[in-house]
């Protein structure tokens, strides 16, 4: 079950059928759990039992997440031959300090390489975004190859950053 909420100056309010659904008692202890761009609410005592089935239920929670995330990309229709990071093999573009350092390039830049095959140059530059493909849990991209999404469509989501989630 999905609640949207806003979070004001005071916090987030939790409604009290949210909680019943989680079957969170008054005086219970609840855990908040913060994380990168999500927030776990675990009940503060659990047995056994409890503990199977909350942990079940983050496990439902990301799967979710990833099917819907898949779901945007959708199908590949033949791009990935195409694909720019095909191999893992090919994440690390190698620069030496020194050229990256007379090319003002900052030490955590994300770099890209562009090569011209007539004239048998490689072009290293800072790229002008902020993820890509590299950014991508390999167990995830896996998943995307295994059941034929399109991974030349997650790469543009996530070199575009538009939103992917909600509205
Ligand atoms: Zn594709």
């Amino acid at each position: 079950m999905k609640f949207l909420k806003e979070p004001t100056d005071k916090g987030l309010h939790i409604p009290r059928a949210a909680l019943n659904l989680c079957g969170f008692e008054a005086g219970e202890k609840v855990e908040l759990h913060t994380a990168e761009n999500a927030l776990v609410a675990l009940k503060g005592r659990m047995t056994a039992m409890e503990l199977l089935r909350a942990a079940q239920s983050l496990q439902q929670m990301a799967v979710e997440l990833h099917t819907h995330l898949a779901k945007v990309c959708g199908p590949c229709d033949g791009c990935e031959g195409e694909c720019p990071f095909e191999t893992r093999d090919e994440d690390e573009i190698g620069l030496p300090e020194y050229l990256r350092e007379e090319a003002g390039i900052p030490a955590d830049a994300k770099l890209c390489a562009w090569v011209d095959d007539e004239e048998h140059t490689v072009t290293i530059s800072e790229a002008d975004y902020d993820h890509d493909l590299r950014d991508v849990p390999e167990e995830v991209l896996e998943m995307f190859r295994a059941t034929g999404i399109c991974v030349g469509e997650l790469e543009e989501r996530l070199i575009v950053g538009d939103t992917v989630y909600g509205g």
